[in-house]
């Protein structure tokens, strides 16, 4: 299993913690009982969201962190999601998206499945997110992967920026609530992966069943 790393460090140094152990027991019970990707999916972010909540409400918390509107420099790297979000993002691509994505962009990114160094042999405009829009927008904003609403830093933006192939260390506001939230949907999912290589499969599949539907017209 693919587990983002923040996530995997925050669960093995906290889960004996009486309140953060409870987030992974609580958000673990839901989803066992949930079969719907998208509403599991969407269950995970709302639990994530509501801890972030709760620490954006410090003015020093949004004093000090660095992400803000149109700095895109994370939606170059290889982000992890769940199979539920992979379901969830191609759902929103063939339902709501206002712009096509470049499917020729993420197949050459899924070739690198969920291989860091395949990744950054990428050309770097090729590394780029299909969900960026041309105003550096994410189009998937309110269904964005878990990982993509976690990762806050603290150190300046230029850091963020992988165009030289590098990731550069960062400090990253500790998130471990939303972290032991993560950490729970991707042990509890059947199959986790770098998002352009699951957006993949999912596309592929939801392709063969239209097909497969189409015929029997
Ligand atoms: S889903 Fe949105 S926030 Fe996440 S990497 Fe893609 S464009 Fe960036």
């Amino acid at each position: 299993m693919r587990m983002p790393a923040i996530a995997a460090q925050t669960y093995s140094r906290c889960k004996e913690d009486p309140i953060l152990g409870q987030i992974w027991k609580k958000v673990t019970r839901v989803l066992k009982g949930m079969s719907n990707p998208i509403k599991r999916a969407r269950f995970t972010h709302e639990a994530v969201d509501k801890s972030l909540q709760e620490l954006f409400t410090n003015p020093v918390v949004n004093n000090y962190v660095s992400c803000k509107k149109g700095c895109s420099g994370c939606c170059y790297t290889q982000v992890s999601v769940t199979r539920d979000e992979a379901a969830l993002l191609s759902h929103v691509a063939h339902t709501k998206l206002k712009h096509k994505i470049d499917i020729d962009r993420l197949e050459k990114q899924a070739r690198a499945g969920d291989n860091a160094k395949d990744w950054y042999k990428l050309p770097y405009a090729d590394r780029r997110c299909v969900f960026l829009d041309s105003k550096n927008e994410c189009q998937v904003y309110d269904d964005r992967p878990a990982v993509c609403r976690s990762n806050n830093v603290l150190s300046p933006p230029i850091l963020c920026d992988t165009r030289d192939g590098i990731e550069h260390p960062l400090r990253l506001l500790k998130t471990e609530a939303a972290d032991m939230a993560i950490a729970a949907a991707f042990m509890n999912s059947q199959e986790t992966g770098a998002l352009p290589f699951m957006l993949w499969k999912m596309l592929l599949q939801w392709r063969k069943v239209s097909r497969e539907i189409d015929q029997t017209k």
